[in-house]
């Protein structure tokens, strides 16, 4: 298939004409890769099961790992899911658009392909404009995992998505590098107490000033034993990886340095090539390696905004192993922690 590249010129004043043939694509069944602010997403009509099968094939995704379910405006809600509990309209008030998605139980017009076969639906509405228009132009819900092959790092250009998907899909839509660069937030709030299943930009400190108090699935901290049974099941599946070895070293920030210094002198022994990710502040500190910055410590949305990238290009200069420095949990860093946690497969060096 000869996959069109198309890009929007002036995302602040969209055309209607630019969209048109991406919104035609879209409701007839086929595959749009579009940019969020959050990632670029793998679009297709959530309500046509046969097209969102088509997503799971171009990006070689377990069929069991939902799709979420994105929405231009609120009216849209409403018939995607069968009860919009008081948490979940006081949330979507708050923080919609934006990088949060709500999990609701589902209305019998959603179909199982898009769930995963569960009884509920992930919903989201972006706040990108191109994201935005797209949808409302194409008149239906959009499923829209991120646009990457299953298990490599999120695309956050239109030129990562043409590395993954060139060839398998209709049409990408090019709006420029995305604003956040890390996965919506998700919350399940079709129980109880809303509960925490994927940490993003929208915080635990940000949804309990809206609802109060939130669990947190321990499945986030990750795999805990034999019974690891994630509620979304996306949680199982390993993540972002790069094609090296990834390892975390944690700790005072001084013995991080010198214990990743040590780390790329045996490695360098053993003729690996090898990759450090750092920070602005320490760059200058590490030799013998191919050290790449993700952005400053000080602001941590520079951080989330490079690091998929940059475990991209470690891959492209074909590093056997990285070590990583660690950053603060609080706010936005505990999306960045969990990221990096599951692309490092849980394997951290504590000093
Ligand atoms: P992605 O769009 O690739 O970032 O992944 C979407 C993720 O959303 C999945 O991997 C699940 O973890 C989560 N998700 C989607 N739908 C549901 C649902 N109905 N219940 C729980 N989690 C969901
Ligand atoms: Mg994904």
């Amino acid at each position: 298939m000869d996959t069109r590249l198309i890009k929007v010129e002036d995302t602040a004043a969209i055309r209607d004409e630019e969209l048109a043939g991406a919104a035609q694509i879209l409701r007839n069944g086929g595959l749009v890769a579009f940019p969020t602010e959050t990632v670029y997403g793998l679009g297709a009509n959530a309500l046509d099961e046969t097209a969102a099968r088509k997503i799971y094939a171009a990006k070689g995704r377990p069929s069991d790992n939902p799709l979420i379910a994105h929405i231009s405006c609120m009216e849209e809600l409403a018939p995607l899911v069968s009860e919009i509990p008081e948490a979940g309209r006081r949330l979507a008030e708050a923080y919609w658009p934006g990088p949060l998605t709500m999990v609701f139980r589902k209305s019998a017009i959603v179909p199982y392909g898009t769930t995963g076969g569960l009884d509920t639906v992930a919903v989201r509405m972006p706040s990108d404009p191109v994201a935005n228009r797209l949808i409302r132009l194409s008149g239906v819900p959009i499923a829209a995992p991120s646009a990457n092959t299953s298990g490599r790092p999120s695309p956050t250009t239109a030129q990562h998505v043409w590395e993954d998907m060139n060839g398998k899909i209709e049409m990408i839509v090019d709006g420029g590098p995305v604003g956040i660069g890390v996965e919506s937030t998700i919350v399940d709030v079709s129980g109880t107490i809303p509960t925490l299943l994927r940490p993003g930009a929208v915080t635990v400190e940000m949804l309990e000033a809206t609802v109060g108090h939130i669990e947190i699935d321990p499945a986030i901290q990750g795999p805990s034993g034999e019974d690891f049974h994630p509620k979304a099941p996306g949680m199982k599946y390993r993540h972002y990886a790069p094609k090296a070895e990834l390892t975390l070293v944690e700790g005072e920030i001084d013995s991080v340095v010198a214990r990743i210094n040590l780390l790329v002198e045996e490695k360098n022994a053993q003729k690996c090539r090898v990759g450090v990710i750092c920070t602005d502040e320490t760059k200058s500190r590490y030799h013998g390696a191919l050290v790449r910055s993700v952005g400053l410590r000080e602001k941590e949305e520079t951080i989330a905004h490079n690091l998929f990238a940059v475990l991209r290009e470690f891959d492209e200069l074909q590093a056997d192993v990285i070590y990583s420095e660690s950053f603060p949990e609080d706010h936005l860093g505990q999306a960045i922690m969990n990221r990096l946690t599951k692309a490092a497969g849980y394997h951290v060096i504590r000093v």
